[in-house]
């Protein structure tokens, strides 16, 4: 099986409160874009535990299909960064 690990790097997110967030940094392993048709993180986890991993996760999938970075449900982008409006975690990267 071969599993895929040249994805974009998610260089800096803002949302503290989620699990999967040390440091204003995300340490997932793949994150998802795309609440709907808003360029939110969908794999967002508000929680009292942190996760102790350092390494950079990565964008796995986009479903934001009108970002110019969008190409075939993946972003294209080199890195992506996050930030906090309200209670959405929105994908500063994105352009249209
Ligand atoms: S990018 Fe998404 S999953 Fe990663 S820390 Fe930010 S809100 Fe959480
Ligand atoms: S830059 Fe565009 S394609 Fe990449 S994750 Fe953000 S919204 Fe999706």
């Amino acid at each position: 099986m071969i599993i895929a690990t040249d994805m974009p790097e998610v260089s800096r997110c803002a949302a503290t409160a989620c699990a999967y967030n040390t440091d204003s940094a995300c340490h997932a392993r793949a994150i998802t874009i795309g609440d709907g048709e808003h360029p939110d993180c969908d794999t967002y986890f508000n929680n009292d535990g942190h996760t102790k991993r350092e390494r950079v996760a990565g964008v796995g999938a986009c479903k934001v299909t009108d970002c110019n970075h969008n190409e075939d449900f993946e972003c294209s982008a080199d890195k992506i960064e996050l930030g906090c409006s309200g209670d959405k975690v929105n994908c500063l990267t994105y352009v249209h």
